[in-house]
């Protein structure tokens, strides 16, 4: 999408000393206008900020959430199970999904696409508990690691963490990478039990458990950004 094709809602404040100007997820963007100001001005206002809206509104799409962008997948491919879910939709009083084998069906009032994105979350983290959760116990126990609890969330931004106390927080997202690099990170987790920090010795202590870590890694930079856009709305985008 081009800047100038992004719908753009003006509206004015009498409480406003100067223009605001906002990217709305699903919306576009909203001029707000002080009195003093001339609605004939926002043109050169959005050419002033063309830059700044840009960079918005790629950061939108990466999430699927620029204007008229529809995040919904009809598939799901999840390389860790192995296994791909067809999504279908419906209407419906309140949103609600259903699981039946390899069959999702979404019903959402109205086309309440980022309603939709939350009940997959949902879905796929409930998903990773069943899943995960075993992987990484098993691998502890194999490796003789120590660890308490692990839990499973959709968090942003990172595909685990380890606690001081050896809980091991894993990311639902995981079950969309292939098992040897979901396996490289639950390893790395594992590894900060013994060392905190990604010093000398933790790099030894991973590559030992994986010999193809330095490929692993490699491959794991890039898996983020690969991720479907509806694993990466957030509750606040919604209003929530
Ligand atoms: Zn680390």
């Amino acid at each position: 999408m081009q800047w100038n094709s992004i719908p753009v809602i003006v509206t004015r404040n009498p409480r406003a000393r100067k223009v605001w100007l906002k990217m709305r997820s699903c919306r576009g963007i909203e001029v707000v206008l002080p009195y003093r100001v001339s609605a004939a001005e926002v043109p050169s206002i959005l050419e002033r900020h063309k830059a700044w809206l840009m960079e918005r509104l790629s950061d939108l799409e990466i999430r699927g959430q620029a204007p008229g962008q529809n995040p919904l997948p009809d598939t799901v491919e999840l390389a860790f199970l192995n296994r791909d879910y067809c999504v279908a939709y419906g209407e419906g009083v309140r949103p609600e999904l259903h699981v039946e084998g390899t069959r999702l069906r979404v019903l959402l009032p109205g086309g309440e696409a980022g309603a939709g994105a939350l009940l997959l979350q949902m879905w796929l983290t409930d998903l990773g508990k069943c899943h995960l959760v075993p992987f990484c116990r098993e691998l502890a126990q194999l490796h003789g690691v120590t660890i308490s609890d692990v839990r499973v969330r959709n968090q942003a931004g990172r595909w685990g963490s380890c606690s001081a106390r050896g809980g091991i927080s894993l990311n639902a997202k995981l079950l969309f990478l292939p098992r040897p690099l979901a396996r490289n990170i639950v390893l790395h987790e594992l590894c900060h039990v013994a060392h905190r920090n990604h010093g000398p010795a933790f790099k030894a202590a991973l590559r030992e458990l994986d010999p193809q870590a330095d490929l692993h890694e490699e491959l794991i930079r890039t898996a983020w950004a690969d991720l479907p856009a509806w694993t990466k709305w957030r509750k606040a985008d919604l209003g929530l």
